[in-house]
C-alpha cells in the first residue's frame, strides 16, 4: 500500500499534525522512533498554553501562537485534556525590573493580550501570599496551563481512531528518492513504507532526518531545561504561574502550578550538544532553588519529590515549517524550539495547507471522530460520583484499577509502566511509585501479557517486576 503521508516522530507536533490529517480522506502513516508516543520534548516542559503575550510580534512563532490562543477550550474538551487559564504574574524587584515590565506591558498590548500592571493592597490580594518583596507585577488573567502528555496521546488516540496508522518503536532510517529527487519510500529497521509526501516532525532530529532525506542541512541542538517538582500537597499555595521578569533566552525562572496540582519550579536553558542526555545537577538545581526564592520564599525545599530535564529542540533556525527547497515532497516542521506546545493547533493547519500546496488533496470526511470517549477518574470526581469505583491502586495521585486498565487497552494503550504514568499518573506523586508501582506492573503485566517480572519501565531493556525465577 502507498501512504498518502508519513508523519515522522510523534511529539506534540506530530499528533497536532496526525490528529488534523485524520479529518481527511488521506491514508496517513505516523513513525515513531520510541516505544511510546511523547516521550521526547512534550513530555518535560511547563505546559504553558497561554496569549503570548511576553513574544515579539510579527514572527512565525508568535503568529502561530496567536492563532492558537482561543483554541484551547474547545480541543481540551473534545479530547479529555486538563486545561486551565489560572493567569500568570510576572514580578518586578527592583528598578531593572519595573523598566522591564513596562516594557512587557507593551508587548502585551501589542499581542492582544489583556493585562494589568499591579502594586500595592491588588498585588499582596491577587499574589496570595507569594513573591512579598515585589514591588509591581504584570498581570495576564488569559494565561494558561495544560498537560502537555494528554494533550499528545489525546491527539494520537484520535488520530488512530480516524484510522492513522502509528507505528512505535519504528524510527525512520534512511528513504528512498525517484529521479526527481522525490522520496518515493521510508525505510526502517523492520520494514520500507511507500509514501506520497513526508512530514518531517522528528523534534532535536529534525536535522537528522532531512540529511537522510538528502535535504537542506542545517544544524539542530538539545537546549536544556531542568525542573524540580513540588508535591500536589503545596499546590494551592501556587495561585497563578509565576515569574520573574524575562531575559533574552528564557521567560525567567517560573513557578507553575500544574493542571494537576503539582508545582513545576525552572527551568533552566542551556544549550548542550548530546541529544540524549537528559541528567540533571546538584549545581544548576540548587541555583533554580535560589532564584526561586524570591517568588516562593514560604514554601521548603522537602516538598521536591522529583527532579528532571526536558531537551528543547534548539535549531540555527526556530520554526522552519516549509517545504523542503531541495526534496518537493518533504515537508519540515521543526525547530519548534520552545513554545511548540502551544503553537501546535496553527502549527498543524500550516503544516496541512503545505502538503496540500504540493498536491496531497485535503478532502474533508464526514465520518471523522472529532471527540474522545472519557474516561472517569478519581481525582477528578466528585466523591458521589467516585463511590461506584474505587478500587484505588495509587494512593498518592487518586488513581483506580479501572483507569489503569483502562490506559493499558484501546487504541494507543500504555506499553510499559511510563506510559501508564503518563496516561493516568499513578506513581507520579509524592511515592513516585515506592507503594503502587508493584500493583500497577501487575496490571499491566496482566493487560499487556508480560510476565510479573518481566515488565518494562519504558524503553525495552528496562523490564525488572516481582517474582519468577
Ligand atoms: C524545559 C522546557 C520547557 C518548555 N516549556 C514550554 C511551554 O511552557 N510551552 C510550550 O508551548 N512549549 C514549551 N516547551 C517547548 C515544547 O516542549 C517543544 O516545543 C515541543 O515539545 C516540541 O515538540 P516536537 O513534537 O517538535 O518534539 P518532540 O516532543 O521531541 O517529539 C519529536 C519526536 O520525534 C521522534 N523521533 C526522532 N527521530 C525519529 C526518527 N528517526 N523516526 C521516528 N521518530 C523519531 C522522537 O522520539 C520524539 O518522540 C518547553 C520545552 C522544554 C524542554
Amino acid at each position: 500500500m502507498t501512504y498518502d503521508v508519513a508523519i515522522i516522530g510523534a511529539g506534540v507536533i506530530g499528533s497536532a499534525i496526525a490528529a488534523q490529517l485524520s479529518r481527511y480522506h488521506l491514508r496517513v502513516l505516523w513513525l515513531e522512533a520510541a516505544h511510546d508516543v511523547a516521550e521526547g520534548a512534550s513530555k518535560a516542559n511547563s505546559g504553558i498554553a497561554g496569549t503570548g503575550y511576553d513574544m515579539p510580534t510579527g514572527t512565525l512563532e508568535s503568529d502561530l501562537v496567536l492563532a492558537s490562543r482561543d483554541t484551547w477550550e474547545s480541543t481540551c474538551e473534545a479530547l479529555d485534556v486538563p486545561f486551565e487559564r489560572i493567569g500568570s504574574l510576572s514580578f518586578a524587584f527592583d528598578e531593572d525590573d519595573l523598566a522591564k515590565v513596562e516594557k512587557l506591558a507593551e508587548q502585551a498590548a501589542n499581542a492582544g493580550a489583556r493585562f494589568e500592571v499591579l502594586e500595592g493592597a491588588r498585588l499582596r490580594e491577587t499574589a496570595a501570599g507569594t513573591a512579598p518583596d515585589a514591588l509591581a507585577a504584570l498581570h495576564v488573567p488569559g494565561e494558561a496551563v495544560v498537560d502537555p502528555i494528554r494533550l499528545t496521546i489525546g491527539r494520537a488516540r484520535l488520530a488512530v481512531t480516524n484510522g492513522v496508522d502509528l507505528r512505535c518503536s519504528t524510527p525512520a532510517t534512511g528513504f528512498l528518492h525517484d529521479r526527481d529527487g522525490r522520496i518515493t519510500h521510508v525505510v526502517t529497521p523492520k520494514e520500507t513504507f511507500a509514501a506520497g509526501a513526508v512530514v518531517n516532525a522528528a523534534g532535536v532530529n529534525g536535522d537528522v532526518i532531512a540529511r537522510a532525506a538528502k535535504a537542506e542541512s542545517f544544524e539542530m541542538w538539545p537546549r536544556k531545561g531542568m525542573f524540580l517538582l513540588l508535591d500536589r500537597a503545596v499546590g494551592e499555595r501556587v495561585p497563578k504561574i509565576l515569574t520573574t521578569i524575562p531575559t533574552e533566552h528564557t521567560r525567567g525562572v517560573l513557578a507553575v502550578p500544574t493542571t494537576n496540582r503539582t508545582v513545576l519550579v525552572g527551568p533552566t536553558a542551556t544549550d548542550e550538544t548530546d541529544k540524549t542526555d537528559k541528567s540533571t545537577d546538584a549545581e544548576t538545581l540548587d541555583w533554580i532553588w535560589r532564584r526561586a526564592g524570591n517568588l516562593i520564599p514560604a514554601l521548603s525545599r522537602d516538598h521536591v519529590i522529583k527532579v528532571f530535564a526536558g531537551l528543547r529542540p534548539a535549531a540555527d533556525r526556530t520554526y522552519r515549517i516549509e517545504v523542503s527547497a531541495q526534496v518537493p515532497n518533504l515537508v519540515h516542521a521543526t525547530g519548534i524550539r520552545s513554545t511548540g506546545v502551544q503553537s501546535s493547533p496553527a502549527v498543524a493547519g500550516l503544516v496541512c495547507s503545505l502538503l496540500e500546496s504540493i498536491g496531497v488533496p485535503l478532502t474533508p470526511r464526514q465520518d471523522s471522530a472529532v471527540r474522545l470517549p472519557r474516561v472517569p477518574r478519581l481525582a477528578e470526581l466528585s466523591s458521589a460520583d467516585a463511590a461506584a469505583d474505587s478500587t484505588v491502586v495509587c494512593a498518592c495521585e487518586h488513581v483506580t484499577a479501572a483507569e489503569i486498565e483502562a490506559a493499558c487497552t484501546g487504541v494507543v494503550p500504555a506499553r510499559s509502566l511510563d506510559g501508564v504514568r503518563k496516561r493516568t499518573r499513578a506513581m507520579a506523586g509524592r511515592c513516585q511509585g515506592a507503594y503502587c508501582a508493584v500493583g500497577v506492573g501487575f496490571i499491566l503485566s496482566v493487560q499487556q501479557g508480560y510476565e510479573p517480572w518481566n515488565v518494562p519501565q519504558g524503553e525495552p531493556g528496562s523490564e525488572w517486576g516481582v517474582g519468577g525465577a
